[in-house]
């Protein structure tokens, strides 16, 4: 039940500590099997602590001559793991289609956007400046300098398994910083394939480590231990304030990539097939399982019935099934607790007087497949106004005015990405500036892209990600006063 590759040494069932490829000393070991089928795919190691220690210590070591290199050998490298990525797009999708279960389009997809970050910020390498600032008084020069933080760590979710990673490891290692990444125990076979990826690309020991494991051990490990310098992390918003607590007394630098709750709003004055195209996007892209997904559609009264007509329209032309069968355009369902949440909400919806315009129900062929799903007249006391849903879901509420839709908007304790539609420049202004918010998709149903800075406000998160702000994260400022000059 291994994904058939044209190169089979890119599927690892070992982890990559200190440039060696290694089991767990007592032989333990996670199953990971593939969701559209529920059949095994391999096994990876299940690391103690002292074994996650061992890969910081070889990230710790590989520090000083990573640092040491200049940003364009750096970037040299980058560059080789940036067409090593691309020449193996094909089978790094098969493989994260069989962990991961997204339409094997997707997964080619998320592939390039993934190596996006590692040229991206390769290029970045060269251009790390830093500053002098006019001092106070005669004889003083004032010198400001950036330098790679050290070791980080980065814990990493199942929904994107690759592009998750390389969005903390391209600015990291790029500003000179080591690693040891943590992916989740849904999809880790993608993440070693990266590292493969890595040390062919000529990446010294120890700067890109993988383990595996059980997630509370590994993360009391990466949290606690003083030689990591830095958590990245993209998860929930429960686990990410689990980890910031276990970061506290060794005040670690973070970047916490969490939870959201999008709003997606359709004023009566917006271009209804463009929102339509934008929200199919936005929603049923992985099934509905990223923390950008529009998870509640505000609709103004004069569009409602037309958007939701449309919309479930465009809905039926999806088609469920395994990602690697032809047409495919929806996975499964990472697993039951993902689809038994799915289905609270959408009951609890109903139970509320929602009605149900499409889908509602799991998928024909079973397991975690679950039928891409329209619910309308959605009052805001349903759960699902209050919950990430992570799921196939659209459920369609009602507004009147404008100031009632950016009250709805912003009534969630998230602000990671929103969006609306509407095609009157002075409103663009006015909501756009009123949407608390750190991305916000303006007649747009897709914002991600290495080049711009993504990350949320509130509950959603601490820092950004991608653009040259995101490797601010992996940058120390130290400042140089020199006197008697
Ligand atoms: P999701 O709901 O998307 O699975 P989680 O926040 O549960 O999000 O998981 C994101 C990542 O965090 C995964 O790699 C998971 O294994 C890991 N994780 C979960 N619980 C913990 C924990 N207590 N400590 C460290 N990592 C954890």
């Amino acid at each position: 039940n291994r994904p058939v590759l044209s190169d089979d040494s890119l599927f690892r069932e070992a982890n990559l500590i200190g440039g060696e490829w290694v089991q767990a000393a007592d032989g333990a070991a996670i199953a990971v099997t593939n969701p559209a089928n529920g059949r095994l795919i391999g096994h990876v190691p299940s690391l103690s602590r002292a074994e996650v220690a061992r890969a910081v210590d070889a990230a710790h070591e590989a520090q000083a001559g990573w640092r040491a290199l200049t940003g364009k050998e750096r970037a040299a490298i980058l560059r080789r793991l940036f067409d090593l990525m691309m020449a193996n797009q094909d089978d790094l999708a098969r493989i994260m289609t069989a962990e991961q279960g997204k339409p094997f389009a997707e997964a080619k997809g998320e592939i390039a956007y993934a190596a996006g970050f590692i040229e991206w910020f390769g290029e970045e390498a060269k251009r790390i400046y830093g500053d002098t600032i006019p001092a106070p008084r005669a004889g003083q020069r004032i010198i400001v300098h950036k330098e790679p933080i050290g070791v980080f760590a980065a814990i990493t979710p199942w929904n994107f398994p690759t592009a998750m990673i390389t969005r903390k490891a391209g600015p990291g290692w790029a500003a000179g910083c080591t690693s040891v990444i943590r992916p989740a125990s849904e999809t880790p076979f993608s993440a070693l394939a990266l590292g493969v990826l890595a040390e062919r690309a000529g990446m010294p020991a120890g700067v890109c480590n993988v383990v595996t494991g059980s997630a509370s051990d590994s993360g009391k490990e990466l949290c606690e231990n003083p030689k990591v310098a830095k958590l990245s992390f993209t998860g929930s918003t429960r686990v990410g304030s689990i980890l910031l607590a276990q970061c506290a007394p060794t005040v670690k630098k973070t970047s916490m990539e969490l939870g959201g709750n999008a709003p997606f709003i359709v004023f009566d004055d917006a271009d209804l097939d463009e929102a339509v195209k934008g929200a199919m996007m936005s929603k049923y892209r992985n099934t509905g399982q990223t923390c950008v997904c529009a998870n509640r559609f505000l609709v103004q009264s004069g569009v409602y019935d037309a958007f939701a007509d449309k919309l479930a329209a465009a809905v039926s032309a999806l088609k469920v099934g395994n990602g690697m069968d032809d047409g495919v355009t929806q996975g499964p369902l990472i697993n039951e607790g993902a689809i038994a949440k799915v289905e609270e909400h959408v009951a609890d919806a109903l139970a509320h007087g929602a009605r149900i315009a499409a889908g509602g129900r799991r998928g024909a062929l079973g397991g975690t497949f679950y039928e891409p799903t329209i619910l309308i007249d959605v009052p805001r006391t349903a759960r699902i106004f209050s919950e990430e849903t992570f799921g196939p879901v659209a459920p369609l509420i009602r507004f009147e005015t404008e100031a009632e839709a950016i009250e709805m908007a912003n009534d969630t304790p998230f602000g990671l990405a929103a969006y609306f539609y509407s095609r009157d420049v002075g409103r663009i202004f006015r909501v756009a500036g009123a949407i608390e918010a750190g991305i916000v998709g303006i007649n747009e149903g897709i914002i991600s892209t290495e080049v711009a800075p993504f990350g949320g406000v509130k509950a959603s998160g601490l820092g950004r990600e991608g653009s040259k702000y995101g490797i601010e994260d992996y940058l120390e400022i130290k400042y140089l006063c020199l006197g008697g000059i």
